[in-house]
């Protein structure tokens, strides 16, 4: 998982205030049943200088009489006070250190170099935020993915193929391509006519993927040579670092392309960013509705051999998709009238 300092940071940030309100919350807790049971706090104090002795006594290498005496002093009055709690109706854990989460207690770590379950959690939370895809991943899932637009009927005449076993093979190089993440650096080139399910099908593999807390980076590719040209021609300082972390993202999600106005500066940049990505073993998606031939014209036949040795190829075919479900809606209107 590819977390900046900057969002580390913001996680521990998240776990100091936690343990702060845990603190806060404890001692309204203690207040609160001094107040009512005062002998509550006689022997929790007891029980606190007993652990302390306890320490000193083990920390001299003290293993005889005492330690075990001190032992048994601790749980006497740890019964004491359960039942205490118990009479005047608190819950058990009343005197301890709240938590959220008690696998860690709140500090992230289960042990010095193993993150808890909770910290992944957050580290995917706040990658999910940055992505630029948080809202669109709500309605664009696998969950939501139909085979039903795609058709078992017609066939391709390159390939033999129905648009429906051109999707059932997209779906199941989709779900490899998930699985593998992670263990090597593996990228699919989409392509296929406009409206066929190629955005779709990325976002639906972009919400995987950041479910397993990897970094994603989204961009239309109009966007991205937008950003790139800026940082080029203008040094805007927003960009700073925009360059890294596209080349450095775990999954790099460049959709449309050849939706931009493409010139040599976008046709550089886009071998720049293949060729980076591949050298640093970062995942890449590229969706296109440019056939292979024009796409290999466009950008280069360099960028392109290098696409060809490293990205499976997934061919969409089919009707367009949008114009389908716009028609489709057009008939349930009709039928409610
Ligand atoms: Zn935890």
């Amino acid at each position: 998982m590819a977390l900046e300092n900057i969002q580390y940071d913001a996680i521990m940030r998240e776990y100091d205030r936690r343990q702060s309100q845990n603190r806060r919350r404890l001692e309204e807790h203690r207040e609160h049943a001094y107040r009512q049971v005062p002998q509550l706090k006689e022997i929790q104090d007891a029980i606190a200088s007993s652990s302390a002795q306890r320490i000193r006594s083990r920390l001299k290498g003290d293993c005889s009489e005492s330690s075990s005496a001190y032992e048994k002093k601790l749980q006497i009055l740890s019964k004491e006070r359960n039942r205490l709690l118990h009479e005047n109706g608190f819950p058990p854990d009343y005197l301890d250190m709240p938590c959220e989460c008690p696998l860690c207690r709140d500090t992230g770590y289960i042990s010095r170099n193993k993150k808890c379950a909770c910290f992944q959690k957050m580290a995917a939370d706040i990658l999910y935020q940055q992505s630029g895809l948080k809202e669109i991943l709500e309605k664009e899932n696998f969950e939501l993915f139909s085979f039903s637009f795609y058709s078992d009927r017609i066939r391709d005449d390159n390939t033999g193929k129905t648009p429906l076993e051109h999707a059932q093979f997209a779906v199941e190089k989709s779900q490899e391509f998930i699985r593998q993440f992670g263990n090597a650096a593996h990228n699919l080139f989409i392509y296929g006519d406009t409206g066929v399910g190629k955005t779709f099908l990325s976002h639906c593999i972009a919400c995987e993927i950041l479910k397993k807390a990897y970094s994603v980076l989204y961009f239309p590719s109009y966007d991205l040579f937008d950003l790139l040209a800026k940082k080029t021609f203008s040094k805007e300082s927003s960009s700073e670092g925009a360059l890294e972390y596209i080349l450095n993202c775990d999954l790099l999600i460049l959709d449309d392309l050849g939706t931009e106005l493409t010139n040599s500066f976008v046709s550089s940049q886009l071998f720049l960013i293949v060729n980076e990505r591949m050298l640093r073993e970062r995942s890449t998606i590229i969706s296109t509705n440019k056939d292979l031939e024009t796409f290999s014209e466009i950008y280069s036949t360099r960028t392109f051999s290098r696409i060809i040795q490293n990205y499976v190829f997934i061919n969409l075919i089919g009707k367009d998709i949008r114009r389908d479900i716009r028609t489709r809606k057009i008939i349930q209107e009709d039928k409610r009238l």
